[in-house]
């Protein structure tokens, strides 16, 4: 098999023609198209054409031509968007597609996306509806908040919420909080998006309720406070509360709102994981308008969601913007779904795959890891040497930063400890069927067990290895 180059002679006139190779291909056309088989027949004989014109030559142009159009067909038709198992210890990871969804929200989505819903009608009126409804009254059992409305990410969310409450005006933020979130999301960038000048107040580490005070104008539209999600500034450090810079605003008659980035709906130290601000800690304390996640802590689908006083609210639905921003069916299915679970808390950590992940004790991880460690030492083969050590892992997508929470990994090395047999086994996890996506450090492929549930789901894959990757 193979292409021979310069083993026989041919020339054009031994190139088959379009018409006859789709002939000849019945099996593709049926199974593709003959558009698409057309095309990419077409695309290869120009291909082989100019090879031959420079001299290259094949031992059976036609096998040639085939297997090049049946290869193209394949990765053209392949599935490029795929789960990976994501043993990377990062829990919450934003190239990894963040939370997995829970089992409710999964059918939920299943179950309006395959026929006609009640999306944007009313069932007890008979009119048209709104599509927040689904979700609104959640958010406001949860959190305390009097309203709440949903776009496509918090991107989105603080994008409209600044466009609508402070376009063409004026809003101070401390310097300490001016964010870079992963993926170029920057909020003095997105505050200049929404139309908004960024007034910047206080220094680095250090920014005063005075600092605010001397910053408002009459062109002031509203103060912000952005949760310093991916990053701690430590030492001699001071930053105003939310409850005093609420006082602030509301003295000047003006909205505070916080970005409060991944947001939490529930106390996660109850589950004794180390504790972010809570929604309803946030609006408790006088935010007007509250902006977070739907998919990083919560564990829900990729969304926006802007909770907080009914009458700003109603002004941010009403921005032309939002139906540019607006959630689909799908994604307003799984979230509805996903806050239910948090109606009921005490079930919440089995529930919730994100908070499961979390809430894993070290002693499950390690159990898991020791019996594992016979089977993938076996499929790894002699070259490698495995073993099952302590790690940490990180929550990610920006919450919590600094903590870790403690974990256990299967450890690979190379034998020969050089690089590139352990790079050539990382390539070959990201090869397999479902990829497997550890994190290379200090010379080992470390394979963070925390978000493996099913030990079949790794082995499986691991089995697939084949010798020549040994
Ligand atoms: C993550 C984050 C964002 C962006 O949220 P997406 O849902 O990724 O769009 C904005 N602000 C803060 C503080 C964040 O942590």
């Amino acid at each position: 098999m193979g292409e021979y180059h310069g083993a026989g002679t041919n020339s054009m006139r031994d190139l088959p023609s379009v018409d006859a190779m789709l002939n000849r291909m019945g099996q593709q056309v049926a199974q593709y198209g003959h558009v698409q088989v057309t095309n990419t027949l077409r695309d290869a004989l120009t291909a082989i054409r100019s090879e031959l014109l420079s001299g290259v030559s094949y031992e059976n142009l036609e096998s040639v031509l085939r297997q090049r159009v049946c290869s193209t067909l394949a990765l053209d038709n392949g599935v490029s968007l795929r789960p990976v198992l994501n043993l990377t210890g990062t829990v919450i990871h934003t190239n990894l597609g963040r939370a997995a969804l829970a089992e409710p929200a999964l059918a939920a989505v299943v179950r309006c996306a395959s026929g006609a819903s009640n999306l944007e009608y009313d069932l007890a009126a008979g009119e048209r509806g709104d599509r927040d409804t689904h979700v609104e009254p959640l958010i406001q059992a949860l959190s305390g908040a009097e309203a709440a409305t949903f776009v496509n990410n918090n991107a989105a969310a603080v994008l409209l919420v600044l466009n609508t409450l402070a376009r063409n005006a004026e809003v101070p933020v401390s310097r300490g909080e001016l964010v870079e979130i992963g993926g170029s999301f920057r909020i003095p960038e997105v505050m200049e998006r929404s139309g908004v000048k960024l007034v910047e107040v206080g220094a680095t580490n250090r920014t005063h309720l005075k600092d605010y005070e001397g910053a408002l104008t009459a062109n002031t539209a509203a103060l912000m406070k952005v949760h310093t999600s991916n990053y701690r500034i430590e030492g001699f450090t001071h930053a105003v509360r939310e409850i005093d810079l609420a006082g602030l605003a509301h003295e000047h008659n003006i909205p505070l709102v916080v970005d409060l980035g991944s947001g939490s709906l529930v106390d996660m130290s109850a589950y004794g994981l180390p504790s972010e601000p809570t929604v309803a800690e946030i609006i408790e304390a006088g935010a007007d308008v509250v902006t977070f996640s739907g998919d990083k802590l919560l564990g829900g689908p990729q969304c926006g969601i802007i909770a907080g006083k009914r009458e700003l609210i109603d002004r941010i639905r009403a921005n032309p913007l939002k139906r540019a921003l607006r959630l689909d069916k799908m994604t307003l299915a799984a979230l509805a779904e996903t806050l239910k679970l948090y109606l009921n808390p005490d079930q919440l950590a089995e529930r919730l795959p994100a908070l499961r992940f979390l809430t894993r004790s070290v002693a499950d991880i390690e159990a898991m890891a020791r019996q594992m460690l016979p089977a993938v030492q076996n499929s790894l083969g002699p070259e490698y040497r495995v073993t099952v050590e302590d790690c940490q892992s990180q929550i990610g997508s920006g919450a919590l930063p600094v903590e870790t929470i403690p974990s256990c990994a299967l450890v690979v090395r190379a034998c020969s400890g050089k690089d590139s047999v352990l790079r050539a086994l990382a390539k070959a996890l990201r090869d397999l069927e479902v990829p497997v996506l550890g994190r290379i450090h200090d010379g080992c492929m470390v394979l963070d067990l925390r978000c493996l549930e099913r030990k079949e789901a790794l082995l499986e894959q691991l089995a697939m290895l084949n010798d020549t990757t040994r």
